[in-house]
């Protein structure tokens, strides 16, 4: 045994987000011991909601974590699509039991706090995964023995750590990315997320029932009930030219109402009514660039950031836990090989998705004709033929 308890040689992941806490419960239902280690001395409250699509709550379904998490979440019937110029709603999209029966899971929205604290649950309750919170992971070497050495500084001390594959799972400012030869790096997209939660009972009803996302030029809203329908999670997405690496920079009110000057005022007199407003730079990471070096893997944003306008980043990363088990059961022989092939095989999913989300980031925004030939279809289209339309998407499943 090693520090702490800790077992011997064991996979290291770095990073608890929700990529790093499903790569370590996946990794240890396939046999392994991990050690979990994030730079956060507490895994706080960040970001606002998710939207768990039916291939990510699949995966989930295979944690054993469904249980836990189903008193947290909410599953809207329809996606409405609503014109942010006239107001007028466009069209919707069919969730609730539709896609549970289509796909055999279903489209839930949830606070990313109260996914994160259930799947931290279930990593602190599991034998054979340890966490070490405080710890950041920034470096892989060799030991004279040729043994692989993670190496991280905490508190105390900057310390080396015996181990058998390193899991990059760090986030879009990864700094495991960078023991990858050629990695790409995160890129500002020249798009920034106001976003805001508030409790439900200070808004008019027609926001508590279902998800809604609204389109207008140079910018777009997403709106959906989470914590059992407690709260509203609300998310603003304009072009604005600012970076910055956190997930909770304070945003200013009068700032987002000016962006959305010309908006309805539904929404305007909606947006007044948070306390609080963060922001986040959208950053993405280009999913063709190479994800693994010997016994190193990134997965999720460390690996292919995003933007999040097909909402499937964490769904990416939670199927990337998957896929990873999959490929490294505990008797596997070469670990180098393996992390190759759970990189050939999810690389052209990934960077699939990534392509429809950029490609969204210019529908969603359209004015003139273009806005005027996507309001046309979304008109005619029926709501299932909408949602059949992400089919393969939401089709997936972890065993391929
Ligand atoms: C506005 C917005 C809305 C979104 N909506 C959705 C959605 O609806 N559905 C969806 O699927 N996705 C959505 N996403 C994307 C999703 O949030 C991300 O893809 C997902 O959180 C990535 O998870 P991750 O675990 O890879 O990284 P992160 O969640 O960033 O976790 C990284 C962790 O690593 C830790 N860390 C960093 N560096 C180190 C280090 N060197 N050593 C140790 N630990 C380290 C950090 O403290 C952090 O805990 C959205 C994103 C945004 C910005």
């Amino acid at each position: 045994m090693a520090q702490n308890g800790e077992a011997e040689n064991p996979i290291v992941v770095a990073g608890a987000g929700i990529g790093g806490l499903t790569a370590a419960l996946a990794l240890r239902q396939a046999g392994h011991d991990v050690v979990l280690m994030d730079r956060a001395a507490e895994l706080s409250e960040v970001g606002a909601g998710l939207q768990l699509s039916p291939n990510a709550v699949s995966v989930l379904d295979r944690l054993g974590v469904l249980e836990a998490l189903e008193p947290y979440v909410c599953a809207p019937e329809y996606l409405r699509i609503w014109s942010g110029r006239t107001g007028q709603q466009l069209g919707r999209v069919r969730f609730g039991d539709f896609i549970r029966k289509r796909h055999g899971h279903p489209f839930w929205v949830v606070h990313r706090a109260d996914l994160q604290r259930v799947l931290l649950e279930r990593v602190q309750e599991t034998a054979g995964i340890s966490v070490r919170l405080g710890t950041e992971v920034f470096d892989l070497t060799s030991s004279p023995y040729d043994d692989l050495m993670c190496v991280y500084r905490d508190d105390t001390e900057t310390g080396k750590l015996c181990c058998k594959a390193l899991i990059g799972a760090d986030g879009v400012w990864s700094k495991t990315r960078r023991i990858v030869p050629g990695h790409q790096t995160a890129r500002f997209s020249g798009q920034v997320a106001y976003r805001a939660t508030l409790p439900m009972d200070g808004v008019s009803e027609r926001w508590a029932r279902d998800s809604g996302l609204w389109l207008h030029k140079d910018s777009h809203l997403v709106h959906y009930p989470v914590r059992a329908g407690r709260e509203l999670n609300i998310v603003g997405l304009v072009q604005e030219d600012w970076e910055d690496e956190t997930w909770s920079a304070r945003a200013n009110t009068e700032t987002l109402l000016h962006r959305f000057r010309d908006w309805p005022s539904d929404i305007r007199n909606l947006l007044t009514i948070p306390d609080t407003w963060l922001k986040w730079a959208l950053c993405s990471v280009d999913a063709s660039g190479p994800w693994t070096h010997g016994q190193v893997a990134l997965v999720g944003d460390a690996a292919h950031a995003m933007l999040p306008y097909m909402a499937q980043g964490a769904a990416m990363a939670i199927e990337d836990a998957a896929v990873l088990a999959r490929h490294l059961p505990s008797d596997v022989q070469n670990i180098a090989s393996a992390l190759r092939a759970f990189e050939r095989e999810r690389k052209p999913r990934v960077s699939r998705i990534q392509n429809i989300a950029c490609r969204n980031a210019s529908v969603f925004h359209y004015s003139g004709a273009g806005a005027f030939a996507r309001d046309a279809v979304l008109r005619l289209s029926k709501p299932e033929t909408l949602t059949a339309r992400f089919d393969d998407i939401y089709s997936w499943t972890p065993d391929g």
